[in-house]
């Protein structure tokens, strides 16, 4: 380390506080996997080569030309330092500070944040989000960083910390292209100094770097493209390594497709779905995680636009011959060849989704738990796809066991012949819904309805409007066009009808005023008195429960009727009492009209509703 001795433009600098807090964590915690600080620095030297390859290839003018693209680690067993060397791209003194000095990605704080809360601190997930190079910390006393840009006007510059706040730079002489990272191990991590331990944690982790990785004069990974090589050839062992490699993870990968195509594209592409969904682990929205490749050049790493947004969670290459390799970035996102390969690549993923979904239903059922969420997303937002995604959908439903799925083929191949429209209805849980008094009309049908519990469900079901020619219709809607019911069961007698339930139900959209566009007869229900449905029919209950959600007042959402049941001996008894007792009578109407606003999941203040309960309770107890 004799060729940067004289240095000058000596500055001091404080890190930025989010990396204060970070590097407090990585230097003060226990860990049990502090190696994978050599994967991310190999991984950064990485992409700094890409970044130079893909450079290099228009500009010209780059320092050190000739210096081959390649990564050298050097361990010195007598002082105690590793040193990852890479001829990329280097780094300029603006760009070190910004860079090394503080974190530009959104998503780490909340992860710094779950972190400090656990009892484990699992720093496997640092290169995930945007911070790997502080893992050096996890080994190193003291860190130097030594580099030069690829501009040709370039200074070399250094960069030296011990990780303790803040760090100085200065300039460096005789520095070549790239970036060199000199670590002095602490005491307790000297095993890093052995060759034999650094070559099996490259091996471990960096096995699949498309550059050399050179330790004592050898080459020890395996440079080499598997996503182009021929599938009957590549081992399971390999696939998964290669997914663990791409996308810094350490679980499995859920499923993995790998194919190539000629038209009308020529494509090769290897793709992974994880284990986990981070986003539900609250590190919030995932970046995209598919790079783009032509003939094994990375033109861009994490390509915005390759994967449609739904698809954020898909990791891994796609490679095609067809990009014109000296094309920029900004016109390749919104280029018509990468709305190309999107259709493309989207169509076979889906594909393939369907077929896995088919092999294996419970394998399926574990993803879409895990990832139904953005399929979701999809089917709501995507209008080139959103055909495609619904066969993927799964819902609970009336005739599934609880926790099970079924599919809208499922549901449409078992239709009763003379039933018109696919039928779903929202609640929170499953018992709710059964509870409710919307299913009633379905139950006595003996009809399948599909159970939602988010509204995003009936988003993407109103959304999607029909399904192989079925109409969607929410259960709270008004017309439901159900087939008539055997009359048998009760007889007319036992009904309120005629002047007797108009009168009444007059008298009661006179009592409830505003809040309930009409009173009507209801055809749906068998054991319940009453039901509140919707007369708009995409504002379903659950749609509203968002919209108070967001402004607290749904009064003038969407217009309601009150259903009444006129063979419910509360109806019937309710019009004998208005005789007797209007004020009683008030009392009950306003009850059932809360009742139904509860079974509606509408409820917005219950208070008044308690004391009504006492008043109406008194009374009972007192008419004995
Ligand atoms: P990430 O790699 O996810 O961006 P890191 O904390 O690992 O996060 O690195 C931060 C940044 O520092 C990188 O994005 C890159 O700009 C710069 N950097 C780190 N190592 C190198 C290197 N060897 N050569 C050039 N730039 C580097
Ligand atoms: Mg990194």
């Amino acid at each position: 380390m004799t060729e940067e001795t004289k240095t000058q433009g000596h500055q001091t600098m404080e890190f930025q506080a989010e990396v204060k807090e970070l590097l407090n964590i990585v230097i003060n915690s226990l860990y049990t996997d502090r190696e994978i600080f050599l994967r991310e620095l190999i991984s950064n030297a990485t992409d700094a080569l890409e970044k130079f390859r893909y450079l290099s290839i228009t500009d010209k003018e780059v320092a050190d030309a000739d210096l081959p693209l390649e990564i050298t680690i050097e361990v010195d067993e007598q002082n105690k330092t590793v040193t990852v060397t890479d001829t990329g791209v280097g780094m300029t003194r603006d760009e070190l500070v910004e860079n090394l000095g503080t974190i530009a990605h959104s998503g780490s704080r909340s992860f710094f944040r779950q972190m400090a809360e656990s009892e484990r601190k699992d720093l496997n997930l640092i290169g995930q989000f945007g911070v790997g190079f502080y893992a050096a910390f996890m080994a190193a006393k003291k860190v130097r960083v030594l580099t030069r840009s690829y501009r040709p006007e370039a200074q070399g510059v250094e960069w030296v910390s011990d990780g303790m706040g803040g760090y100085s730079v200065m300039q460096a002489q005789g520095l070549q292209r790239g970036t060199k990272i000199v670590m002095e191990l602490k005491e307790d991590a000297d095993e890093f100094a052995s060759p034999a331990t650094v070559k099996q944690i490259i091996q471990k982790y960096s096995n699949f770097v498309p550059f050399p990785i050179m330790l004592g004069g050898e080459k020890v990974n395996t440079v080499q493209a598997i996503w182009a090589r021929n599938k009957n050839e590549i081992k399971d062992e390999e696939y998964n390594e290669f997914y663990k490699f791409i996308a810094n993870a350490y679980e499995e990968p859920r499923y993995r497709m790998h194919f190539s195509v000629d038209a009308p594209l020529a494509i090769n592409a290897l793709l992974y779905v994880p284990g986990e969904n981070m986003e539900r682990f609250g590190f919030g929205k995932l970046d995209p995680g598919v790079h783009l490749y032509c003939r094994k050049v990375m033109i861009q790493q994490n390509a915005e636009g390759l994967l449609p947004e739904w698809l954020r969670f898909v990791r891994g290459v796609v490679d095609s011959e067809d990009i014109p390799l000296n094309i920029s970035r900004e016109t390749m996102q919104d280029s018509a060849l990468m709305a190309k390969l999107r259709r493309v690549i989207t169509g076979r993923f889906l594909k393939f989704l369907g077929e896995q979904a088919k092999a294996d239903p419970e394998k399926y059922a574990g993803f879409w738990d895990t990832f139904g969420i953005f399929l979701k997303e999809g089917a709501a937002s995507d209008f080139n796809h959103y055909k495609d995604i619904a066969p993927l959908l799964r819902f609970e439903s009336s005739r599934s066991e609880s926790g099970k799925y079924v599919t809208l083929d499922q549901y449409v191949d078992r239709m009763k012949e003379n039933q018109k429209h696919i039928y779903y209805i929202n609640g929170p849980t499953r018992e709710a819904i059964e509870a409710g008094p919307y299913l009633e009309a379905f139950r006595a049908r003996d009809m399948e309805v599909l159970y939602t519990h988010e509204p995003v469900d009936d988003f993407v079901l109103s959304k999607l409007a029909e399904y192989r020619d079925k109409k969607l219709v929410s259960a709270d809607q008004a017309e439901l066009d159900l087939p008539e019911k055997d009359a048998s069961e009760t007889s007319e007698n036992e009904k309120l009808a005629g002047e007797d339930l108009k009168t009444l139900m007059d008298w009661m959209k006179q009592t409830l005023g505003d809040r309930v566009d009409e009173v009507r007869e209801s055809k749906r229900l068998v054991d319940s008195p009453a039901v509140l449905i919707n007369l708009d029919e995409y504002m379903t209950s659950s749609m509203q429960r968002v919209i108070r959600a967001m402004n607290q007042d749904t009064a003038g959402v969407g217009r309601k009727a009150l259903e009444i049941n006129p063979a419910h001996g509360l109806v019937r008894g309710l019009a004998a009492l208005r005789q007797k007792d209007e004020e009683f009578a008030t009392m009950a109407v306003e009850q059932i009209y809360d009742n139904a606003l509860i079974a509606a999941g509408l409820v917005s203040d219950p208070r008044g509703m308690v004391n009504r309960m006492y008043q109406i309770l008194e009374r009972a107890l007192g008419k004995d």
